[in-house]
C-alpha cells in the first residue's frame, strides 16, 4: 500500500487484495509474486500468507481519508477480477470508487471475461448500490466528508479507468474484444512486459469491419457508417525488468506508437527494462549481455541487437524523447470533488 508509487503512470496504489495465480506468459516474472515471496511469513509487511490470494478489506476505507485527488492503481499485487474474489467485495470496491470521485482509479486485469461479465450486468450495479448503503464506514459523514445517504452514481463510473493487459497478439486478440464490450469511461491497455509484435485493429477482426475501423481511436466513425465507436483511450508501453527479464524489440514499442499516433491515442513509454537497445542490426552468436530480438528487419536476417544495461540504465526513452501522454479529458485534477 503507498500514498505514492513509483509506477509512471499512476500517483498512489492500493491493494484491497495481496496475491494471484499465473494466467499468460506476462506473469512468468511476475513482480507482485516475487515482492510477495520476499516478505513471506514476515510479520508486519502483510504478506504473510507470501503469494496465496488474500483480501484486505481494512485497506478498504483508506481512500475516503486521501482528500487530494490521486490517480490510485487498484491492485497492483493481484487481479482485482481473479475467480476468487467474491463478487460482493468487488462491489465494495466499486463502492469506495463511487464515494470518492476526487480520484482517479486505475484498474488493470487479465481477468477480461469475468470483468466484462460484472461491469456489463445490471445485479452488478445493484450490488455496488447495495454496498454503498450498508458498508458501515460508508455512513460515517466524517469519514466520507459527504451527506447521508449518498446520491446514486452513474454508471459506468466516471473516475473509473478500466485496462486489460496485452503482451503479444494472441493476448491481444483475446482481451481487447472484451475490453471494448465492457462499459467504461477510459479504456486502457497495458502493453507490459511486450514480448512480441501487436497489430491493434487485427485485435478486433472478429467484432467486425466497423469496430475494425475505429479501435485506436475514441469516437471516431467507424467504417462507412455514421456511427460513432469509443475505442481504446491510452496504450502504455514497457519491458521486462527484474530476474530472467525478456528483452523487446524497438520495432515492437515503434509499432504501437506509430499505431496510437495515427489514431490519435495518447502513449506512454513507460520503460525499456533490463535490456536496452544498441542500435546496432546484427547475425549471429553475441558476446554474454548481449541478444538480438524479434523477427530479421532485411533479407539478410540481421535483427536488433539489446544490450542487458538494468532497468535504471536502459530508462525510458524512445527514438531520443520521453512519451508521457495520458487521456486528457479525464486526469484526476479535472474530476470533480
Ligand atoms: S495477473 Fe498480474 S498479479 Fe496475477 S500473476 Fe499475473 S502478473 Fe502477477
Amino acid at each position: 500500500m503507498s500514498t505514492t508509487s513509483k509506477i509512471e503512470w499512476t500517483d498512489a496504489t492500493l491493494n484491497v487484495v495481496t496475491g494471484c495465480t499465473k494466467v499468460s506468459p506476462g506473469c512468468d516474472h511476475c513482480y507482485a509474486e516475487t515482492f510477495a515471496e520476499r516478505w513471506r511469513g514476515t510479520a508486519g509487511h502483510h504478506f504473510e500468507n507470501g503469494f496465496d490470494l488474500t483480501l484486505r478489506p481494512e485497506r478498504l476505507a483508506l481512500p475516503l481519508r486521501w482528500k487530494s485527488p490521486r490517480r490510485i492503481f487498484v491492485n497492483s499485487m493481484s487481479d482485482l477480477f481473479h475467480t476468487d474474489i467474491p463478487d460482493d467485495y468487488i462491489a465494495r470496491v466499486f463502492a469506495v470508487m463511487a464515494l470518492t470521485p476526487q480520484h482517479t482509479y486505475q484498474i488493470l486485469t487479465k481477468r477480461h471475461g469475468r470483468m466484462r461479465a460484472l461491469i456489463g450486468n445490471p445485479e452488478f450495479e445493484k450490488q455496488v448500490d447495495y454496498e454503498l448503503l450498508h458498508f458501515p464506514a460508508f455512513s460515517d459523514a466524517k469519514l466520507t466528508g459527504r451527506p447521508w445517504p449518498l446520491p446514486k452514481p452513474g454508471w459506468p463510473l466516471p473516475n473509473v479507468w478500466l485496462g486489460v493487459s496485452v503482451e503479444d497478439q494472441k493476448r491481444a486478440d483475446l482481451r481487447i474484444p472484451a475490453l471494448l464490450d465492457t462499459p467504461a469511461v477510459v479504456r486502457f491497455l497495458s502493453c507490459e512486459p511486450l514480448l512480441g509484435p501487436v497489430d491493434l485493429k487485427q485485435a478486433v477482426r472478429t467484432m467486425g469491419g466497423e469496430r475494425g475501423h475505429g479501435l485506436t481511436a475514441s469516437y471516431v466513425h467507424a467504417g462507412d457508417c455514421c456511427q460513432k465507436f469509443h475505442g481504446i483511450d491510452w496504450v502504455i508501453v514497457g519491458g521486462e525488468s527484474g530476474h530472467g527479464a525478456r528483452p523487446m524489440s524497438p520495432d515492437w514499442a515503434r509499432s504501437l506508437r506509430d499505431q496510437c499516433q495515427a489514431a490519435g491515442v495518447p502513449f506512454l513509454f513507460k520503460q525499456w527494462g533490463e535490456y536496452a537497445p544498441t542500435g546496432l542490426m546484427a547475425i549471429g552468436a553475441r558476446e554474454q549481455g548481449r541478444v538480438l530480438v524479434g523477427d530479421p528487419i532485411d533479407d539478410l536476417g540481421h535483427r536488433w541487437e539489446m544490450r542487458r544495461v538494468g532497468k535504471g540504465a536502459a530508462g525510458r526513452e524512445l527514438d531520443d524523447r520521453t512519451w508521457d501522454e495520458f487521456p486528457a479529458a479525464t486526469s484526476s485534477v479535472e474530476v470533480a470533488a
